[in-house]
């Protein structure tokens, strides 16, 4: 894959998947533009690859435009920010709700539309990759702000590669399994709860980032030229198991 003179907006690059792919991208020759709300993950990372950094809280819907305007033009973008909420379903809290939909599905639509806007003018034929999760297709206990995100993500994607395609942009999703990331070793560190996970998994292990990563790369890549609109399970088997 020649990522020389590809230019890779990543939402989510200050930690865990995001910036797994920010650096893999970087060290391939990319360049990369990196979108996090932490201004010292953003510091550290331009420590550690070339990037142009973006300090931006995409649950914040309306200022998404001002914040990417200085990113423009780009070639290809990663949505991978993402959150969560931890609620039983009839405990589940509409604010929290709300915001979970804000960061997981609402701004990967709001930036792809500055993107794809972009695109169009200028006759790009760009790519896409937003992250999602399995539990797109999964009930998963008192995540229902998170798996009903992640589902509208996916239904998002499949429009978007419909409407998109005539014009040659692509737009796929990965949707992988447990990842240790900050954020799955915070939910998946106890064994109690891992293990019959792991269980499932023909593949029998969680995932690494790079793990992720990779297929992130590949969807986004001229080697994927004509593959839009999936849903790429990233997840060891558990998928078909
Ligand atoms: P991490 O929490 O490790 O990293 C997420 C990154 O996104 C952080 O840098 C975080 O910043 C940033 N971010 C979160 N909210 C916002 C926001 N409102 N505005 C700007 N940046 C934000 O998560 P992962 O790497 O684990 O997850 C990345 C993606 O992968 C997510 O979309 C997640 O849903 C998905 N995923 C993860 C899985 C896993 O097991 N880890 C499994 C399946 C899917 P900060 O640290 O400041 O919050």
């Amino acid at each position: 894959m020649d990522w020389t003179g590809k230019r890779v907006l990543i939402t989510g690059a200050g930690k865990g998947i995001g910036r797994a792919t920010a650096i893999m991208l970087a060290n391939r020759g990319a360049t990369v533009v990196a979108l996090t709300r932490d201004q010292n993950d953003l510091s550290s990372l331009v420590q550690e690859i070339p990037c142009e950094p973006i300090c931006a809280d995409l649950s914040e819907t309306e200022a998404i435009s001002a914040s990417v305007a200085s990113a423009l033009p780009v070639d290809m973008l990663v949505n991978c920010a993402g959150t969560t909420a931890l609620q039983s379903f009839v405990q589940c809290d509409l604010q929290d709700f709300g915001r979970v939909l804000k960061v997981n599905t609402v701004a990967p639509m709001v930036l792809a539309q500055i993107v794809v806007r972009d695109w169009l003018e200028r006759g790009v034929r760009g790519s896409i990759v937003n992250v999602s999760s399995d539990a797109a297709r999964r009930g998963v206990a008192n995540h229902a702000a998170y798996c009903a995100s992640k589902a509208a993500l996916d239904a998002i994607t499949r429009v978007m590669a419909v409407e998109l395609g005539a014009a040659g942009i692509r737009v796929n999703s990965v949707n992988p399994t447990v990842t240790l990331t900050p954020m799955g070793e915070l939910a998946w560190s106890d064994p109690v709860k891992a293990d019959p996970v792991k269980a499932r998994i023909p593949l029998a292990r969680f995932l690494d980032p790079n793990e992720v990563a990779e297929a992130i790369l590949f969807l986004l890549s001229n080697e994927a030229s004509m593959v839009t609109g999936i849903s790429l399970p990233v997840d060891g088997g558990l998928a078909i198991s």
